[in-house]
């Protein structure tokens, strides 16, 4: 198979259709502008497991994803899509970058979840931006920054309540967009404890990838316990 693009944590792969591709999940760990590296055996199958079942419930929740189906262990079939260099983050409870960009405590509820914006680009640190700054940059037009912040919000009422279900906590996450090949715009790259943060629900125990991050202990038995609840 062709590649496509390698990034940090995946492959992309060309079909003989033009409008699909292979998406392939690698062992590959990164953090902190991938200063922070490591390759942990079997986290691109629990990504991709756990990234399929996430999309399968958007696409059915009239969400729209690239998301097909899932090929094997570490493949995943999707729509190509053109990609918006931004990452739309959301918010329910404070952690990360806004602790310490804003000197506010991890663990506070927040009102209504937050939207932030930041622009994909590695030089420059991914940095935070507004919409004023994203439509400066061309990274997108009006309506379509707007389609993004309103389905990334979709996103989170659909998967807060399926984690509340499973006992976790969806404390923020991020998404990238891109457009399909029939025009319309798309959650795209993965959904997965690597770029959510899951706590359980009882205890706090960090289920993601701050476990990585901030050496808390060990990644796949976090990642693990998120795909044993989301599958009972
Ligand atoms: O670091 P920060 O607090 O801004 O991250 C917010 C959320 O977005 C976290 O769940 C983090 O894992 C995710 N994220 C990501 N990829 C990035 C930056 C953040 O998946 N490049």
């Amino acid at each position: 198979m062709k590649k496509i693009y390698e990034g940090k944590a995946k492959i992309v792969y060309a079909t003989e259709d033009e409008n699909r591709v292979i998406v392939f999940f690698k062992d590959s760990a990164t953090a902190f502008d991938a200063t922070k590296k490591a390759e942990i055996e079997g986290k691109g199958v629990i990504n991709n497991t756990i990234s399929s079942m996430l999309f399968e419930i958007l696409n059915g929740s009239g969400i729209k994803t690239h998301y097909i189906k899932r090929l094997s262990d570490r493949e995943m079939l999707v729509w190509k899509a053109k990609r918006f260099d931004l990452e739309v983050v959301v918010r329910n409870i404070t952690a990360g970058s806004i602790c310490r960009r804003l000197g506010m405590k991890e663990g506070i509820e927040l009102k209504k979840p937050l939207v932030e914006l930041f622009y994909k680009k590695d030089e420059l640190h991914d940095p935070l931006i507004c919409k004023s700054h994203a439509l400066m940059l061309s990274l997108a037009e009006e309506e379509q920054i707007d389609r993004m912040e309103n389905m990334a919000l979709q996103v989170n009422e659909v998967l807060k309540g399926f984690f509340q279900a499973c006992g976790i906590i969806l404390v923020d996450f991020k998404l990238e967009f891109g457009i399909l090949p029939d025009g319309e715009i798309a959650v795209i790259d993965e959904i997965s404890p690597d770029t959510c943060r899951l706590w359980d629900a009882e205890s706090k125990e960090k289920l993601d990838k701050d476990r990585f991050r901030f050496d808390l202990g060990n990644l796949m038995e976090g990642y693990k316990k998120v795909l044993e609840r989301i599958q009972r």
